[in-house]
């Protein structure tokens, strides 16, 4: 982990509020791995003080290049959308810890809700080196919030859209189209679920994957501050006592974090 003043060799608006950034810098590029993140100061001032965390969404080492894919919701990300190509920001990275991928699995099942696709692009490209099946199941609220669409389809990859409005694939939300794939899957052993997205959504995934017995790990967001572990603001109770998003995280598998954990839960509820 390093901090750098990286060079903007592209900032691309491409959907709305939606941009995506592709950073020059040799050390993030060859050490940073799927689901890991980098703390952007996103202005030079001080107003916001601190840094934004946005996952790395590809990671290209033979052009020692990195893309960032982000959404423009408050101050901090208008500012960063505001910066142009050539100039340099100043990142930290790359941060946390990533998804880890098991050889033993064959087929991965990759769920992102909404912006949650932007660690999963990293993630699916580096587990079809590994030469492992790969699907995409994308949901969002409707079809112009579908994103990276047709970059997974130049991958070649299996790709189910799910939206709530029915513009785009099947109508409902990706939940549903997960309950329908785990059902026509013959290895539920050998399988792997990888998710982001919103709270709801990894919830219900968690459930799923629970209930079929399908390893699944989850990326979970929190309000990040120093991004280092050294503020102790984004700690999830898990099942092995508090943990960070930012250094022990921001991937967890789905039994560890209590409040997706229906085992969990219950014995809560029951005041075990
Ligand atoms: C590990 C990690 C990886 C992330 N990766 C990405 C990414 O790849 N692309 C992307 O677009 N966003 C990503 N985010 C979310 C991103 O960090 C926030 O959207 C950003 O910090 C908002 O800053 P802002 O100043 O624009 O908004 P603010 O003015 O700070 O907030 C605007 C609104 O967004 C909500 N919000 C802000 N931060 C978060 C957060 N961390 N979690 C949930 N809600 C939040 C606030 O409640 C408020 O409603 C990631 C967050 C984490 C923790």
């Amino acid at each position: 982990m390093r901090q750098e003043e990286v060079k903007i060799l592209e900032h691309k608006y491409f959907a709305p509020y939606f941009f995506k950034l592709t950073l020059q810098s040799k050390e993030i590029s060859q050490s940073a791995a799927p689901g890991q993140f980098v703390n952007v100061r996103v202005t030079n001032g001080t107003n916001p003080l601190l840094r934004r965390p946005i996952s790395i969404h590809r990671i290209n080492r033979q052009t020692e290049t990195f893309e960032l894919l982000y959404e423009v919701v408050g101050k901090g990300t208008k500012l960063l959308s505001q910066k142009k190509q050539g100039e340099t920001i100043s990142v930290l990275g790359p941060l946390g810890k990533g998804f880890s991928t098991d050889q033993n699995k064959k087929t991965a099942i990759l769920v992102g809700g909404g912006m949650g696709i932007a660690p999963l692009f990293a993630l699916a490209e580096d587990l079809i080196k590994k030469s492992i099946d790969v699907n995409v199941l994308i949901g969002a609220k409707s079809k112009k919030l579908i994103i990276c669409e047709s970059e997974l389809n130049a991958l070649g990859i299996k790709l189910q859209t799910a939206t709530e409005d029915g513009s785009c694939g099947t109508k409902g939300l990706v939940s549903d189209i997960l309950q329908a794939f785990i059902e026509g899957l013959a290895d539920k052993k050998s399988s792997s679920i990888f998710a982001c997205g919103p709270k709801a959504m990894l919830k219900t995934i968690s459930e799923i994957a629970s209930k079929k017995n399908i390893a699944c790990q989850l990326s979970l967001e929190a309000y990040i501050a120093c991004g280092i572990g050294a503020c102790k603001g984004c700690a999830v109770e898990t099942t092995n006592g508090y943990k960070l998003v930012c250094k022990d995280g921001p991937v967890f598998d789905a039994k560890e974090i209590c409040s997706y954990n229906a085992a969990y839960s219950a014995a809560t509820l029951s005041g075990l």
